[in-house]
């Protein structure tokens, strides 16, 4: 394949209309570096790579001079939407602003530059951080020790589900089911099921909260143990969870906490205190790590004293003289990552955790939950509230039965719309238990008048009407694309994207 021939493009294309890809721009011979000879003979290919295994052709990469190449970049990102531009309200998903003095930190010579293999005697500093941080974790959630390991939050359920089995195994047992609230997150049932267990899927009441009574119904010999969030995924606080962890706990199974978004309760309540064993935890949602794009993120774990042996391995352990060290728990799991974790991502999480403070940590939760209902307060009235409780840091509502529209707006327009009003969607059509759901989430981050402003947006939505919604957007640089074949015909590459035909990668 010979690459097509380099490409003008012109100042007016910023964010809108057609960017080539950088497979267009290319012409023969252009380059963004030059390398000098470093001094090592070369060799070539012939001598270093079997005869078998040699490329007939090499590889077809794009040609561009770096002027080209920073063009088409910052283009690029001229027409995306990040937490940086504006408020990024997702659900569940906690978009929070990132204090750039994270970043700062871990761009430090001394974290960023270190080779994980280091001996610890040559490392102390950054063993310190990681004993520092998987203390602070502890202590926020109530739990005895944690593992920084997981790279996410769905690594750090299955990482909590296996410690979970391995303690039935080192009694004996081996029960087969994990419970799970019909408003649970999706990777939930999905690492129940990586981790070997059935999924049984436990049904909210009308208040969209797990009753006991319901709960009993399904706890038997047979039950591992249950995973829950608190407040759940509908942003609501589980009034009885001390009962729920109590009667999980008789039937022999253990409490697991999904603690992705720990942005209600910190310095407020903590996990242990309901009841949990298990909590994972995403840096990269309460502790302001980028994600979404700007990742990788963390999902540390954090258990009781009594499960602690069976933490992933190494641990970093302080002996009596301050040092620190590596320790192997003694049942351990087994390593859930090749190194220690996501360590830059753990640098940032630390840096927000000390500067913050437990008094700076507990505003935070403070500011998230009076964000929500301030929110909702403005909502309630225009979009259906499904549920009668005060939510937490989140707060979902409806477009369907909304009493201020005519019953045809969606919620999927909604989302589109308030692109076009300088807003992220919030999340929509989660939890799958509301039907039409908005879940949104403002974080303690925003402003009171970005709020306001928000809930202008989402108030002069519903008053435009669903034939308005229904043609949003128009004003972006891709137009509504369609969701469903995006979601079921990958197509992945320009040149697939090409054979393919309109409507795949070019804009609208
Ligand atoms: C985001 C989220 C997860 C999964 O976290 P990842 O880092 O995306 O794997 C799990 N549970 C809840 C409630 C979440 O919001």
């Amino acid at each position: 394949m010979t690459a097509p021939g380099g490409r003008a493009v012109s100042a007016p294309l910023l964010g809108h209309g057609e960017e080539p890809t950088v497979f267009e721009l290319s012409a023969p011979g252009r380059r963004a570096a030059s390398f000098r000879t470093t001094g090592v003979p070369e060799w070539s290919a012939e001598e270093l790579i079997p005869a078998d295994e040699l490329r007939s052709e090499p590889p077809a990469l794009a040609e561009v001079s770096e002027r080209d190449l920073v063009a088409h970049m910052t283009r690029l990102s001229h027409r995306q939407y990040s937490v940086d531009l504006g408020a990024y309200p997702l659900g569940s998903c906690t978009m929070k602003y990132n204090p750039k003095v994270c970043d700062e930190a871990a761009a430090l010579e001394g974290f960023a530059n270190v080779h994980p293999a280091t001996p610890a005697s040559h490392a102390q500093g950054w063993l310190e951080l990681l004993w520092g941080l998987a203390h602070a974790l502890c202590e926020v959630t109530g739990m005895g020790r944690a593992t920084l390991q997981p790279p996410a939050g769905a690594a750090g359920e299955l990482t909590g589900l296996l410690i979970m089995r391995a303690w039935h195994q080192a009694q004996g047992r081996s029960p087969g089911k994990v419970l799970i609230p019909d408003s649970a997150h999706g990777t939930n049932p999905a690492s129940v099921s990586l981790a070997g267990y059935q999924t049984v899927s436990v049904e909210s009441d009308e208040r969209g909260l797990v009753s006991p009574d319901v709960l009993r119904k399904y706890l038997d010999g047979d039950v591992a143990g249950m995973m829950l969030t608190n407040p759940n995924t509908l942003g609501l606080f589980e009034e009885r969870i001390v009962e729920v962890g109590r009667l999980v706990h008789d039937a022999g199974g253990l409490l697991y906490y999904d603690g992705a978004n720990l942005n209600a309760i910190m310095g407020i309540t903590k996990p242990a205190v309901m009841g949990f064993d298990i909590v994972h935890l995403n840096l990269h949602k309460t502790f302001a790590v980028p994600h979404g794009g700007g990742g990788p993120g963390a999902g540390p774990v954090a258990v009781t004293t009594e499960l602690s042996e069976f933490l992933p391995g190494p641990l970093v352990a302080r002996a009596d003289d301050g040092t620190f060290y590596w320790e192997q728990p003694a049942r351990s799991i087994g390593r859930t990552h090749g190194w220690h974790g996501n360590a830059l991502a753990l640098v940032r999480a630390w840096a927000y955790i000390l500067s913050n403070g437990s008094e700076g940590l507990r505003q935070v939760s403070e500011a998230a939950v009076l964000n929500a209902n301030w929110l909702l307060s403005r909502l309630r009235g225009t979009y259906a509230v499904p549920y009668g409780s005060p939510p937490m840091h989140e707060t979902v509502v409806s477009t369907k039965d909304a009493p201020g529209t005519n019953g045809q707006l969606r919620a999927l327009d909604v989302a589109k719309r308030l692109l076009e009003k300088g807003f992220h969607a919030p999340t929509v059509y989660f939890p799958l238990v509301v039907a039409e759901a908005l879940m949104i989430e403002p974080t303690e981050t925003e402003s009171p008048e970005t709020i306001a402003a928000l809930a202008d947006a989402l108030l002069e939505i519903a008053r435009e009407g669903a034939e308005v919604a229904a043609l949003a957007p128009t004003t972006t640089p891709v137009g509504r694309v369609d969701e469903a074949r995006a979601a079921r015909r990958l197509v992945l590459t320009w040149d697939a994207a090409r054979a393919e035909g309109p409507g795949v990668s070019a804009p609208a």
